[in-house]
């Protein structure tokens, strides 16, 4: 077990939960407790909201090169630690080395872009109405103390995909890391505190007590935004919290990623349908959870997809030459299971799955599931495992149908060799983000967010700092004497 700060961080400085309870950070690949932190509780996350409600005027006007100041000097902190982080991640989410060692580089980048994006904020407009009557100036304001929630999936990258713009931006920030991953989150509150922040501006509640933190926090109205990564379910809920004094909201929740295979697709495909499917195991967001695959191609790319499968190393993620960790926890195995075992009982056919290690672990092998029936919940449940749920197609419209046929809108991917086609379909398709014979779409420079329940708002790209920006107007006479 692991030493670390106490993982809550309040004003300034490391504190312990007031009523002294605790909670331990498990390695998924072998069980082993990484750390016994302090659990945040009601009175921790009401001193960190009211902490951030104190230091808002003054870092709110601290001018924006002293703000990115911050953002680049701890960029670079950040990536003189790459290994050191990318190990801590991979010990506390299972990831593989190699996706940890991606997450840190996404990370980092959401950093230097918006320290880049934060010369938005020196523009303002100025113009006059049609009348002529109206002198119009338009300036930036920070939205106010936020609540910056994340889930355990991307440790590290779904924290500075918050804290960039709102640092930059001028808002005090209260993160809420997810109860399985905070060990990352604290690494890099130490970062920070190396910093020299004025005390309030960034604090973190590490907590097991999600529902605590957000009731104390939203019981402020202080509170000017929360900024959430994770469930539909949880998002929803805090919007409703947030209803009545119209807290301000940016929700990135669950998808149900379509991936449609045509049969002109290039057969380097398999490569990128390998990393939509299986990037941190299954495990994101983005995910291809529904495998669309055009009848006249798909026994050649079920051969193919069910033979790399079978060829995957699964194991601790932190270990040479494994391709797939384990899930998070036992649960999150047990959701997949459940999923499977439900298909298979009602006829899908196991196509391929790989061997998972004997003992202790999180583990779940990867499969390619064909010939699913249409009523099973896999087909319209996000997976989040690595299952490779495979459905035929017959043309272009069953496609697009097929595809848009769910609630969630986050991403989506299209495989073709016809240009043309891609555009179309793309068009069609009802999702923020559509892959185009690419299964990697993340980067801090596009716009990531997704339509219907997929959420609201967009992270990175040239609108994510407007996320924690007002327009305030100044209306002037046109004579500035009158
Ligand atoms: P989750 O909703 O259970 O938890 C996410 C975060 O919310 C955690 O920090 C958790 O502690 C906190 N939380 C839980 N209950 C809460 C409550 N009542 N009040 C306040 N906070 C609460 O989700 P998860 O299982 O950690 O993550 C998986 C989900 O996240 C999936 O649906 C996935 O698609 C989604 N996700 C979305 C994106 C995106 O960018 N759209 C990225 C990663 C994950």
């Amino acid at each position: 077990m692991t030493e670390t700060s106490t993982g809550i961080y309040l004003d300034g400085e490391w504190r312990v939960a007031t009523d002294g309870a605790a909670f331990e950070v498990v390695n998924p690949a072998d069980g082993t407790v990484l750390a016994r932190l302090s659990d945040a509780g009601h009175p921790e996350a009401a001193q960190a909201i009211a902490a951030a409600a104190t230091a808002q005027p003054a870092w709110g006007r601290t001018p924006v090169a002293v703000r990115t100041t911050v953002l680049r000097t701890l960029h670079g902190a950040l990536l003189a630690r790459a290994e050191e982080f990318a190990d801590l991640i991979a010990a506390e989410s299972g990831k593989t080395l190699a996706d940890a060692r991606g997450e840190v580089a996404y990370g980092a980048q959401f950093l230097a872009w918006f320290a880049d994006q934060a010369t938005q904020l020196l523009h303002g407009e100025h113009y006059t109405d049609p009348t002529g009557a109206v002198r119009i100036l338009t300036q930036h304001r920070p939205v106010g103390p936020s609540l910056l929630i994340t889930p355990w999936n991307f440790p590290l990258a779904m924290i500075t995909r918050k804290l960039g713009p709102a640092l930059a931006a001028g808002c005090t920030t209260v993160i809420k890391p997810a109860a399985q991953t905070p060990l990352t989150a604290i690494r890099l509150m130490e970062l920070l505190t190396d910093l020299d922040l004025p005390a309030g501006v960034v604090n973190l509640l590490s907590s097991d007590r999600p529902a605590e933190i957000s009731a104390a926090v939203f019981a402020s109205p202080a509170l000017r935004k929360v900024s959430f990564t994770g469930s539909t379910r949880v998002g929803t809920s805090l919007l409703r919290a947030g209803a009545e004094r119209v807290v301000n909201a940016s929700m990135e929740l669950g998808g149900d990623a379509p991936l449609i295979v045509f049969d002109d697709a290039d057969e380097d495909c398999l490569d990128q349908v390998m990393t939509a499917k299986l990037r941190n195991g299954g495990q994101s967001c983005i995910a291809a959870n529904r495998i669309l695959v055009q009848d006249s191609a798909a026994e050649g790319f079920i051969d193919s997809l069910a033979r790399r499968f079978r060829a995957l190393t699964v194991g601790d993620g932190r270990a040479e030459g494994t391709d797939v960790g384990p899930l998070i926890d036992d649960a999150a195995v047990a959701g997949v299971a459940g999923l499977v075992d439900e298909a298979v009982a009602a006829g899908a056919r196991i196509a391929a799955r790989a061997p998972v290690p004997e003992g202790h672990g999180s583990f779940y092998p990867p499969t390619v599931l064909v010939d699913v029936p249409g009523e099973c919940a896999i087909t319209r449940e996000e997976i989040f495992g690595p299952v490779a749920c495979i459905t035929r197609f017959k043309d272009e419209d069953e496609a697009v149908s097929l595809a848009n046929s769910t609630d969630s809108g986050l991403a989506s991917y299209v495989f073709t060799a016809d240009l043309a086609r891609a555009l179309r379909v793309g068009s069609a398709l009802d999702f923020g983000i559509v892959g185009v014979n690419r299964g990697f779409i993340s980067t801090a420079a596009a716009p990531f967010g997704g339509l219907k329940t997929s959420g609201l708002g967009r992270e990175g790209g040239l609108h994510g700092l407007e996320e924690y920006v007002e327009t305030q107007y100044l209306s002037l006479p046109v004579d500035a004497t009158a």
